[in-house]
C-alpha cells in the first residue's frame, strides 16, 4: 500500500507540475523506464560476466605460447653448456706437460682415472732408436681399465682405433698385422709395466704423429703428440 500512496503522490506532484499529464501515460513512462533500466542492469552484468570470463581465459592462452616459446630457449642453452666443460677437460690434457726423455727413453703412466700423465713426448733428434715404458698406477684388471701406448701417425689413428676395437682384451685391442701401427705395448692392467722400441727414423716423416691407448673409449682422454725435436 505504501508504494501504491507514493506512486499516487508521484501522479499528483507530476500532474501539478505537467498541466498536460495523465497518469496511463506516466504509467508506461514508468514502466517503460523500469525495464530499460532492468535490460541495462541486465546487460551490464552480462557484460561484466563476459568481461570477467574472457580475460582468465586469454591470459592463460598467453601465458602458454609465453611458456612454451621460453621452453625451446633452455634446452639451446644447456648443450652448450655442456660443451664447454669438454673445452677446459681438453686443455687440462693439453696442459699435462711434456714427457721427461732421459737416455733416448721415457716413462709414462696411465691410470684408474683412464689419463696419462704427459701430453707430449719429444724424441731426441740424436737417438737412432727409442723406447717407452709404459706403467700403470691403478689397481683396474686389464679388461676393466686396460692401457698401452700405441704410435701412429695422426691421420692413421681412428682407422687403427676402428679396427682394433673387435679384436678383444687379449689382442690389445690391435688388429694383427695392421702396417699402420709404427710401434705399440701390450695392453696392461693395474700395477703392470710393459714397454717398447723403436727405430726413430718411423717417426721422422711428414707427421704429425700421435701415441694413444687402444682400450675402447680411452683415446679421448688418452693420447699425446710424439714427434722429433
Ligand atoms: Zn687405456
Amino acid at each position: 500500500m505504501e508504494t501504491g500512496n507514493a506512486a499516487a503522490n508521484f501522479h499528483m506532484l507530476l500532474a501539478l507540475l505537467i498541466p498536460h499529464y495523465s497518469p496511463p501515460q506516466l504509467e508506461f513512462f514508468i514502466m517503460f523506464n523500469l525495464r530499460t533500466t532492468l535490460l541495462a542492469t541486465a546487460c551490464v552484468l552480462a557484460l561484466g560476466a563476459c568481461s570477467d570470463k574472457n580475460p582468465p581465459a586469454a591470459e592463460p592462452a598467453a601465458t602458454t605460447p609465453a611458456a612454451t616459446e621460453a621452453a625451446p630457449v633452455t634446452p639451446t642453452a644447456e648443450p652448450a653448456a655442456e660443451t664447454t666443460p669438454v673445452a677446459p677437460a681438453v686443455a687440462a690434457s693439453d696442459a699435462k706437460g711434456a714427457a721427461v726423455v732421459s737416455d733416448c727413453a721415457t716413462t709414462i703412466d696411465g691410470s684408474d682415472a683412464m689419463q696419462f700423465n704427459v701430453s707430449s713426448i719429444t724424441v731426441p733428434s740424436s737417438c737412432a732408436q727409442f723406447t717407452v715404458n709404459l706403467t700403470h698406477s691403478g689397481q683396474m684388471p686389464v679388461a676393466a681399465m686396460g692401457h698401452n701406448v700405441v704410435i701412429s701417425t695422426t691421420a692413421d689413428m681412428q682407422g687403427i682405433l676402428n679396427e682394433g676395437m673387435g679384436a678383444g682384451v687379449a689382442s690389445d685391442y690391435l688388429k694383427a698385422g695392421d702396417t699402420r701401427i709404427i710401434a705399440h705395448t701390450k695392453l696392461i692392467g693395474g700395477g703392470e709395466k710393459a714397454s717398447v722400441t723403436f727405430d726413430v727414423g718411423k717417426i721422422k716423416g711428414a707427421g704429425p704423429y700421435e701415441f694413444f691407448c687402444s682400450f675402447p673409449g680411452h683415446s679421448s682422454m688418452m693420447k699425446g703428440t710424439i714427434s722429433v725435436g
